[in-house]
């Protein structure tokens, strides 16, 4: 499972060899560790057109809480362009005059992030423009290099947006490339009551989250993760499976739920398991059973569509009309790049994971306006598990390398992602599709 070629990459004769080459040189990307939570550098705040959000106001942004300088940087950790005042092409010049001179003094694992603005129907210079946002935010990501990442953030309001930055500014974000994410208004009723004063290391204490198929993979590292953030967590998978789930959830002092989530009443099950309520529902446990669409029997269809698609609508529908899912709580549910691109073999995981892609998009407004929660989806690119390890060799090596930073991602980078759409101070982030794929080549 390990990448040999990356850590070959890493050593002298790695890199000069594969430089000959003309190789991928993928950089060893800095991800959180508690010794090491944030990156190391300044943050450098630059500005093209007039921008209302504030920023260059230094109280503004201490009461932030984004530690962004205006003063020169020789090697900024992260850079962060507020271009949310660009309305015609004349001022998106001010986007390449104010990167041009620091992109390339931008520090290994480092972040660029611009703010765009929403765009406006009835102005077709301005979203020209802001959307020329979008193409020059990609095109960057592609060729800057060094495990850096670049990201847009569409945003209206730079308070709602502060565990957005807070995520994307930091090593939690490494392997999250290539994005575009809107971050709205948050309503300002859609707090939980119950919640204790927020702490940015632990946001998650005094809630609950349960994870479907956390006994390993991805679902251990997000349940995982949760914890870490001071949730008490629910370890959800088959009974087959229930020795891990117990195992996991034991390490991380939370319970587990044998439980298949196909089974027409999980809804009401989960319900009974949590009288107290629950905050967070995330919706990983998903299987593949790959064949051409000329070879698949029915089965093969309908098992991939119940596990990954119908039990996610029938229980994330019985979780809100139970009230089980409280004010402030928040759905993140799984899609991948299959769903999105589309994969020979996998028509029907691709149709399950497009399918989420739907049920985010249209039930975000309705969830958060009649309940108060977020609803959002994760898209994984290619990620060292068990499933991907199992992946022919050089099909594998060809996932892997595909993308802007040249390796897979891990569990915890999707992990770290759930974390920053779980956290209380994300709910101006809803119906959007993160892909965590280190920007892949596929359906971008
Ligand atoms: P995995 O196979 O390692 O783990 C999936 C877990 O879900 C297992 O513990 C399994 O027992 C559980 N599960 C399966 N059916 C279930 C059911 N009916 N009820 C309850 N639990 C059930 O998979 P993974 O690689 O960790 O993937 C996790 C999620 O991420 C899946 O939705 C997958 O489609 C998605 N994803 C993974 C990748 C990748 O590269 N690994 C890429 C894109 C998307």
């Amino acid at each position: 499972m390990a990448d040999r070629y990356l850590s070959f990459t890493g050593t002298a004769p790695g890199r000069l060899l594969t430089r000959r080459l003309g190789l991928p040189q993928p950089a060893a990307l800095q991800r959180w560790t508690p010794e090491q939570p944030s990156l190391k550098g300044d943050r450098l705040l630059l500005t093209a057109g007039k921008s209302d959000l504030g920023l260059t106001d230094a109280d503004a942004r201490t009461a932030l809480g984004l530690d962004l300088t205006t003063a020169p940087s020789e090697k900024p950790a992260a850079v962060v362009l507020d271009a949310t005042g660009v309305r015609d092409v004349e001022t998106l010049a001010e986007v390449h005059a104010a990167l041009h001179p620091v992109v390339r003094s931008v520090a290994e694992s480092g972040r660029v992030v611009v703010l765009g603005a929403p765009l406006d129907p009835a102005d077709h210079h301005q979203a020209a423009v802001q959307q020329a946002l979008e193409g020059f935010t990609r095109s960057l990501g592609k060729e800057i290099g060094h495990g850096r990442t670049v990201n847009l953030v569409r945003l209206t309001d730079a308070h709602a947006a502060e565990s957005t930055l807070r995520f994307l500014l930091s090593p939690r974000s490494a392997y999250v490339s290539g994005q575009v994410i809107e971050v709205g208004s948050a309503p300002a009723d859609v707090t939980a009551p119950h919640d204790p004063p927020h702490d940015p290391d632990r946001p998650l204490t005094g809630r609950t989250a349960l994870v479907t198929g956390a006994a390993r993979g991805i679902g251990e590292a997000v349940a995982e993760t949760l914890a870490r953030d001071g949730a008490r967590v629910v370890v959800l998978d088959v009974p087959q499976a229930e020795q891990d789930a117990r195992r996991v959830a034991d390490r991380l002092g939370g319970t587990a739920l044998a439980l298949d989530i196909t089974a027409p009443d999980a809804g009401t099950r989960i319900a009974a398991a949590l009288p107290d309520g629950l905050d967070v529902l995330v919706h990983n446990a998903g299987i593949t059973r790959d064949r051409r669409l000329v070879n698949m029997p029915a089965e093969r269809w309908s098992s991939v569509l119940d596990v990954n698609l119908a039990s996610v609508l029938r229980t994330t529908d019985a979780l809100l009309e139970s009230g089980t899912l409280r004010r402030g709580g928040r759905v993140v549910a799984t899609a991948s790049i299959a769903g999105l691109a589309g994969n020979a073999g996998q028509t029907n995981y691709g149709a399950s994971k497009a399918g989420i892609v739907g049920l985010v998009r249209a039930l975000a407004p309705r969830a958060l306006a009649e309940h108060g929660v977020t609803v959002n989806a994760v898209a994984p690119g290619f990620v060292e598990t068990k499933m991907t390890a199992a992946i022919p060799l050089f099909i594998r090596e060809a996932g892997r390398r595909m993308n802007s930073l040249a390796q897979g991602g891990l569990p915890i980078d999707v992990a770290e992602t759930t974390a920053w759409l779980a956290d209380p101070g994300s709910s101006g982030v809803n119906g959007q599709v993160v892909r965590v794929c280190g920007q892949s080549l596929l359906g971008a």
